[in-house]
This record gives structure tokens, sequence and C-alpha cells, in this order.
């Protein structure tokens, strides 16, 4: 057997255990002796988007480097600095003989929308608009302008935007560009689930696929399946190799990346299927406990700007997760200080409300880790933290992994690390409610899921209540218990639902983005329609925008 199958494997599958010796002749790059590894490549393909899943650290953005020409790949001879040609003769007989030919030739222009959005702050100064009439190539900047909604941000400077305006600004930038190859690195986190839908978009509208190459890295699979026409998969163990699988349609690509089973290649790439729990209905309040949280119909005006909230009347319980959907700047900050008394209501009252609440804002500012190493950030949230007695440190620390990273500097940490660092610090601070505004940024699927269930694991046993924004929808329908959705005009104002089932909620969100979304057979992940399909037209007639 394959080794790791926990079940009998019936197909005599090989795994990451008993990888076969020849494999070594596929290696593609190799960062130095005992370094990390990289094994075969995604393949570009003209007429196909090319998704690509895997673990971070297993290689997603090194093939991109390679594939934009940006790392020139050393075939596994550590410090060699080889010739195109030898290169080329490498991939004799595969789709990617051509390309390296072509890209060694000059004859593919690449342009890549990189991961961190944050560096572009110090990178690229000046104005949103002039930057972009500058790269602007193909005389489209207002259509790509007004696809992405950014037209308000065009005379701010990179240095004053948000996470997601840079993200909008940057795949912008990509878009204006004329290039034979577009490879997009993550580029959905911070945006909301309407702004992933139009980033989704606007790569098919504004490239085509049949003369160009495209390829995208994402992590929230709702998105890479609406993107994609083909996905590969990243597989191995994350920082030491990674191996490319064969392309895939992109819904059994996905499908069999989660069940940990690759058929093309006879593979098992994980011990256990990974399982998003897709509940839509409400769990069944117990009637023994008194809310947490309870308002009745509220409005706030902020004087100042002039922004107006309206909040339905709703309530909380003990161990409840509740999800929140919205855009920025709808309100939802306002909502949470309104609960903690930090606010004052215009009009209603906050009936029962909190006296501390614990933040983990968007975005990962240093300025949220006051101390040096990860160690002396979580000790400072709590001390218990780091006694590996303790029921928080098996819970908490050793589920997200930080204890093999206790000792690093928060400075050396990859996004994602930060994230998990962030989200366990504000975990682990004593709290009535705890706000995680977007946790899953940065994060890989299974990094995405472990998340979710520390969340609520220890939101239920410390029985306190959390409030979670989150735009990747599979994995806000998998942590939340019930949702609020905001709705409104962002900067003007916001309308805040009452507390709905899971089911509830996100068919009132579809509805107001226009879009269905269908529940896969196999898997039962959320898949959204095409537009004037079949399901979509069906789903619309009879008002089940979310997974009937
Ligand atoms: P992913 O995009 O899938 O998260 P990367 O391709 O960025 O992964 O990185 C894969 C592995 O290679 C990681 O372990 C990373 O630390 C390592 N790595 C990336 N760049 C370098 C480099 N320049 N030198 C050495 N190691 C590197
Ligand atoms: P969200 O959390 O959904 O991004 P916020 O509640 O932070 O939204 O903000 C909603 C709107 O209210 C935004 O337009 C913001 O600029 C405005 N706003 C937030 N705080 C204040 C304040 N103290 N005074 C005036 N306007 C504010
Ligand atoms: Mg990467």
């Amino acid at each position: 057997g394959c080794g790791i199958c926990v079940k009998k494997c019936p197909f005599n599958a090989i795994s990451i255990v008993n990888l076969p010796d020849e494999l070594e002749k596929n290696v593609v790059h190799r960062y130095g002796e005992n370094m990390f590894k990289l094994y075969n490549l995604p393949i570009p393909r003209l007429g196909n988007i090319m998704g690509i899943i895997g673990r971070n650290g297993s290689g997603k953005t090194t093939s991109i480097k390679i594939l934009s020409g940006l790392l020139k790949p050393n075939l596994g001879q550590v410090g060699a600095d080889l010739e195109w040609d030898d290169i080329i003769r490498r991939f004799r007989g595969t789709e990617l003989q051509t390309y390296f030919a072509k890209l060694a030739n000059n004859e593919i222009k690449p342009i890549v929308k990189i991961q961190y959005v944050e560096l572009v702050k110090r990178r690229l100064k000046g104005r949103v608009g002039e930057l972009l009439k500058k790269a602007d190539e193909r005389g489209i900047v207002r259509e790509v302008v007004d696809k992405l909604a950014i037209k308000h941000i065009l005379d701010r400077k990179t240095s004053e935007l948000s996470g997601g305006e840079l993200q909008k600004f940057l795949v912008a930038a990509v878009l204006v560009k004329d290039a034979d190859a577009y490879f997009f690195d993550e580029p959905c986190s911070y945006l909301d689930v309407k702004e992933r839908l139009r980033v989704a978009q606007a790569i098919r509208e504004f490239i085509d696929v049949s003369k160009k190459y495209i390829m995208v890295v994402e992590h929230d699979l709702m998105i890479l399946d609406y993107i994609s026409d083909q996905v590969s998969i990243i597989y191995g163990e994350p920082g030491v190799y990674g191996i490319v699988s064969k392309p895939y349609g992109v819904r059994t690509g996905i499908n069999h990346y989660l069940e940990g089973y690759l058929p093309a290649e006879n593979m098992r790439i994980r011990r256990e299927p990974i399982h998003f729990r897709i509940q839509v209905d409400t769990r069944v309040k117990p009637e023994t406990e008194y809310p947490i949280l309870k308002w009745t119909n509220i409005v706030k005006t902020y004087r100042t700007s002039g922004f107006k909230l309206f909040i339905e009347a709703g309530e909380a319980y003990p161990g409840e997760v509740l999800g929140i959907i919205g855009p920025n700047g709808i309100g939802k900050t306002t909502f949470i200080k309104l609960l903690g008394g930090i606010l004052e209501p215009d009009e209603g009252e906050v009936l029962v409300s909190v006296e501390t609440i614990s933040f983990k804002p968007q975005e990962l500012s240093p300025k949220i880790f006051p101390e040096e190493t990860v160690a002396a950030n979580l000790r400072r949230a709590s001390p218990s933290t780091l006694n590996p007695a303790s029921w928080i440190y098996a819970e908490l620390i050793r589920k997200l992994g930080l204890n093999k990273m206790l000792d690093r500097y928060v400075a050396d940490l990859s996004g994602g690390e930060l994230q998990k660092l962030a989200v366990a610090v504000a975990l682990a601070k004593q709290a009535d409610l705890y706000l995680l505004d977007e946790p899953s940024a940065y994060l890989d699927v299974e990094e995405r899921l472990s998340v979710a269930k520390v969340i609520r694991r220890i939101i239920e046993e410390k029985r306190k209540t959390a409030m979670i924004v989150e735009h990747d929808l599979m994995l806000q329908n998998f942590v939340s218990d019930e949702v609020i959705v905001f709705s409104g005009k962002p900067g003007v104002e916001g309308y805040a639902s009452k507390p709905m089932s899971n089911r509830e909620g996100f068919n009132k969100l579809l509805r107001e983005l226009g879009i269905t979304v269908r529940r896969d057979p196999q898997s039962g992940r959320p898949r959204v329609n095409k537009p004037g399909s079949y399901l979509d037209r069906q789903q619309k007639s009879i008002g089940q925008y979310y997974m009937p």
C-alpha cells in the first residue's frame, strides 16, 4: 500500500512516503544544498486558464517565478548557471519545451500580480491613476477601472491604500499590460465576495485566453473553481519539496485535492480527506442559556462623516460563532463598537452588552505584534499559552503549528505564519467577544480548515462569542452557526441584518450579487453557476440562490 492511507487502499497507490527514485529526474529547481526542491511545473496552455492549488511553502510562487522568467531553473544542479538550450532539452517532447523556447527567445512577455500586495507601498510610489495610465499598454484602463470599481482611488497615493484597494490596483495594473503570459499569485486576499467575483470576471473578460497564457494561484476554492478551466495540484512537504501534478479538469481536480488522492498519478497526497462540513440550517439553541449579547433595532450616525448604520435587532449566545459578510466601509467595526459600549446608539439600545473585545484586524501590520518573537507575543496575550501542559497550548498553539516557530522573529514570518500568530494572539486573550477580520488571508486550504476548527473549539470551550468577517464563503459556511449580512452603500449607509441561518444569509448576499451557487454532488462544496445556465435560471426562478 501507499504507507499513509488510513483505509485499505484498493489501488496499490504510491504516496509522499514512498516516492519512486525515478522522480529525481524531474527536479526543476533547487534553491541550495538541502534546501527546497521543486519537481515538475504547471503547464501554461492556450485556451485554458490554469489554476494552482497547494499548501503554503510547496512551490507555487517558485513555479510562477520560473514560468515568468524571473528565476532560471537549475534542474537540481545547485549553483549551476545553465544555458537555455539545456533547460529546453530537459523538457523535450513536452508542452513546456515550446513554452521555454519562446520564453528564452523573448517571444513571451510575462507579467505577474505578486502575492504580497503590501510590498507595493514601498516599491511603487505615486498616485494610482497616474501609475495605471503609465502601465496601460492596451488602452483599456478606463474599462478596467470601471469593471473593478476603483475610480474613487485614482487620486490616492499607493501609501494610503488599504489591503483590498492595493489588491484591486495591482490586478488592474496587470490587466492593462500587453503581455503574453499573465500570472496572478493570490489575487483575492483582502477582497470581499463581490470584489472576488469581479476579479474573476475581469481576468476572463480582459485577457483573450485563446491567445494568452493565464495562471492563477488561489486558496478560495469557490473562486479558483470559478476562474479556472484546469487545475494543477502541488503536493509534498511544505518547505522541503513540492511536486506539481498533471493538469486536471477544474471540478475533478479540486475534488481530488480535497479527497487527498490523485488518480492520474495514482498518488495519495494526504492521510485524511479535507472535509468542510457544509451546514446550512441554524443550530438549535439551548433553552437554558442566556444570551451573551442582545440588542434592539439600532440607528447610528457619525456626525463628522455622515455615515449612517441601521441594525436589526438580534442576540448571540455563549459558544456561538457568528459570521459577518459584507464589503469594507459598511459599518462592521461600528457595529462591534456599539455592542461593546464604546459607541452610544442614537436610537435603540444594547440590552446585554459585553465588556471586553479581542480584535484581530484585517491587515497584519507590525503594530499588532508589540514583541519581537512569536513566543513573546503569545506570552503577552496570555501566559498560559506557552505552558505545554495547558489546554490552550494543546488546542491553539499546537493545532496551528506555532509550537514549531516559538523562537522565530515576527519580522521573518511569511504571510501565512503571521496570520496564524495573529489569530492565536487574539484567541488567547481573555474577552467576552472575539472579532476576527478575515482570518483566512494568506492561509492555504488546510490552514484555513485548522484555523476554523480552532476558532470553533475555543469559542465553544470558553463559552464566549466570536464574530468572523470572512469572504471565503466555503470557510464562512463551515465556521459560523449563523450569519449577519451587511449591505448598503460603503461609506454612506449600511444595513446589518439580524443573525440568520447560513442558508438564509447566503441567499440574501447572493441575490444582491445576482449569482447562484449549487452544491457539487461529489464533495458537497459550493460551486458558482454560469450566468444564464439552466441551473442559474432555475435557481433564480425559485429564489434559491445558495445550494438548494
Ligand atoms: P508557495 O508559494 O507555495 O507558498 P514558495 O514557492 O514561495 O511557496 O516557496 C517554496 C519553498 O521555497 C519555501 O519553503 C520557501 O521558504 C523556499 N524558498 C523560496 N524562495 C527561496 C529562496 N530564494 N531561497 C531559498 N529558499 C526559498
Ligand atoms: P467596516 O468595519 O465595515 O469597514 P466601519 O464601521 O469601520 O466599516 O466604517 C463605516 C463607515 O463609517 C466608513 O465610511 C468610515 O469611514 C466611517 N467611520 C468610521 N469611524 C468613524 C468615526 N469615528 N467618525 C466618522 N466616520 C467614521
Ligand atoms: Mg506563494
